[in-house]
């Protein structure tokens, strides 16, 4: 059976963040994916998700923390799985960031189309308007 891989969590995390999280209002279930979970279903979830983030004060602190641990499951800062997995082949692993802010950094330009209107899902909204 394969290892399954876990977060490395930094020597410097700090938690406090997580307090101000938009995403404690909300059943955890939407940030992490159910067993076999798939296409849209999977799409949808991870739209409902990255949506709570996008209101979220302590995005980019959520978004560096699972940058810097590698986090490998659930949406974080509006990081999907997917957009992590995008940023952990593109980021040199002897460089890796590890300390508080140098995932935030590294990761700037995901982070920001995270929660891009195409990543909501909003443009599919418009191209339905602009069909109706
Ligand atoms: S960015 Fe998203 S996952 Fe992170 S604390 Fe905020 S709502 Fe929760």
């Amino acid at each position: 059976m394969p290892q399954q891989p876990l977060a490395q969590v930094p020597a410097d995390v700090r938690w406090n963040w997580q307090d101000f999280g938009a995403c404690r209002d909300y059943d955890q279930a939407l940030f992490f994916h159910p067993q076999n979970e798939r296409g849209s279903a999977r799409v949808k979830r991870d739209r409902a998700a990255k949506r709570i983030c996008s209101t979220c004060m302590v995005r980019l602190e959520c978004a560096d923390y699972a940058v810097r641990a590698r986090e490998p499951y659930g949406v974080w800062g509006g990081l999907s799985e997917e957009d992590r997995e995008q940023i952990y082949s593109r980021l040199d692993v002897r460089t890796y960031p590890r300390r508080q802010g140098e995932g935030a950094r590294a990761a700037a330009r995901e982070i920001a189309d995270a929660i891009s209107a195409q990543a909501l899902g909003i443009m599919d909204i418009v191209d339905i308007v602009d069909i109706a």
